[in-house]
């Protein structure tokens, strides 16, 4: 038996095994494998019994959907009432909300079984998981190797069998960029598609929540069960009504924007044109377009994800949450020294950029040109698409890269989103699958779609799966069914 969603579901449904059996596997491959791996930063044994004794009641009832029963990783952003959510920062220890986002309500309103939360970069800033406040999580495929980031923990959950799903966030690419690091699928959907109610905000006009998991399908199905408009976020809807994937190709027309292809050389380049190929053999079209501001979006994503997450974190202020310093001589001595010790250096430093490029005399000159930039990017992408279904891209330039932050100045690091960060910018829904290996590490394929064209996205990625372009890394451990 596999661990996708689909066959544990089936597994529940004919008795094979209960849910409480399932989870008890899942508990003890994290007990045994975490100490390695670090992706979980905290497990949560009674609530998770707890939900999966109530699983198993649903299932009997026969009341069980698909994720009843089906165990969940949860990146440690996502608030989960009464049990800790700390975004690996300090300012948030020992944080437990007193709300749940609307993902995991209507996860846990299906039956689903939450594990634990997730290693992730510190409030999800960074492409490599390292500045979280627990340590960084280990890639399962090369533990030398960084799992990618911000939802690293996630990504090596899933990788490592620890979960069969999990939930990430993805504001630049933190979902993709991971799972294309770690050798699974990650998803994010349309802006506004998915409720961020609870999400910890980082950046909110740029913000989207998504799965991480080890097939196509069950991204489709995660996405189907937490999707959909919800009052309390004014952002989100109702998409288009929830479709079948479809892994026929045949006449789908695929863009191909040489700027995503300049500049990249060897393994990561030749998986993914050699995944393009497959699909024409399919009957797909390939179609050259191009986006002439693929170069400006990384300039816009960080000035406008900084300016946002300047104004988010404005919050921390140590009257409302979390941590607070000690010894002050006055309320402004107290914030300065909570939110001086209390937040790491990079959020620090996006904090300071971000209040930079707000403030007057520099907006005019970073920020508004930035929100211009953005919209000029949206209009390439809406012609884009004018003329293709679905655009077709590396995940990122380069593979897992070596553990150790120190090596790589910021600009260096901020290098790594330069295919994802498009996506956020226009609030497309955007998908990374694995496609092969370059020196035995993961490649990603990112397949980018129209605004509210999430199935059409799946399904294409969905062929990638059936026609075999993805790859099993063969990662050893966790549980064994
Ligand atoms: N790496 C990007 C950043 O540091 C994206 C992070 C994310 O998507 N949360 O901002």
């Amino acid at each position: 038996m596999r661990d996708t969603i689909f066959e544990l579901s089936r597994a529940l449904r004919t008795k094979k095994i209960s849910s409480v059996e399932l989870c008890e596997l899942y508990l003890k491959a994290i007990e045994r494998e975490n100490p390695k791996l670090n992706a979980y930063v905290h497990v949560f044994y009674d609530s998770a019994r707890r939900d999966a004794e109530r699983a198993d009641r649903l299932i009997k009832e026969g009341k069980g959907g698909l994720l009843t029963g089906i165990p969940v990783a949860v990146k440690d952003n996502i608030c989960t009432e009464g049990e800790l959510t700390t975004c690996c920062s300090a300012i948030l220890k020992g944080y437990k909300p007193p709300y749940s986002a609307t993902v995991w309500e209507r996860l846990r309103a299906q039956g689903a079984v939450m594990l634990g939360k997730t290693n992730m970069d510190e409030f999800a800033m960074g492409s490599s998981s390292e500045s979280s406040v627990y340590g960084a999580p280990k890639n399962p495929i090369d533990a030398t190797r960084v799992t990618g980031g911000s939802s690293g923990g996630s990504a090596a959950a899933v990788c490592a069998r620890l979960a069969p799903y999990a939930l990430g966030s993805d504001t630049g690419g933190s979902v993709r960029q991971p799972a294309a690091f770690c050798g699974t699928v990650g998803f994010k959907p349309t802006y506004g598609e998915v409720s961020r109610y609870g999400l910890i905000a980082y950046a909110s006009s740029l913000d989207q929540i998504g799965p991480l998991t080890s097939s196509v399908k069950d991204a489709a199905a995660v996405f189907s069960a937490i999707r959909g408009k919800d009052e309390r976020d004014m952002t989100s809807f109702d998409g288009e009504k929830e479709r079948e994937l479809d892994p026929d190709v045949k006449g789908l027309k695929i863009g191909i924007a040489e700027q995503f292809f300049e500049g990249l050389e060897g393994g990561v380049k030749a998986c993914v044109e050699s995944a393009a190929k497959r699909y024409e053999s399919a009957g797909a079209e390939l179609i050259k377009v191009s986006l002439p501001s693929l170069g400006y979006t990384l300039p816009v994503y960080y000035i406008i994800a900084c300016a946002e997450a300047s104004s988010n974190l404005g919050r921390y202020d140590g009257i409302r949450y979390g941590f607070r310093a000690e010894n002050y001589s006055s309320v402004e001595d107290m914030i300065i020294k909570t939110r001086t010790l209390g937040f790491g250096k990079e959020v620090q430093r996006r904090i300071m950029l971000g209040t930079y490029v707000l403030s007057s005399g520099y907006f005019d000159a970073y920020y508004k040109k930035a929100c211009a930039l953005r919209e000029r990017i949206k209009s390439e992408f809406s012609q884009i698409f004018q003329k293709c279904d679905v655009l077709l891209t590396p995940s990122s330039p380069i593979t897992a890269f070596p553990a150790g932050l120190e090596r790589l100045n910021p600009a260096e690091a901020y290098l790594a989103d330069i295919y994802t960060v498009s996506a956020n910018a226009a609030g497309l829904p955007a998908i990374s699958v694995p496609c092969g290996s370059d020196g035995g590490l993961p490649v990603g394929l990112q397949i980018m779609g129209e605004r509210f064209s999430d199935y059409k996205v799946l399904s294409a990625a969905y062929f990638a799966q059936v026609d075999g372009i993805c790859p099993d890394y063969g990662v050893k451990g966790g549980v064994e069914l």
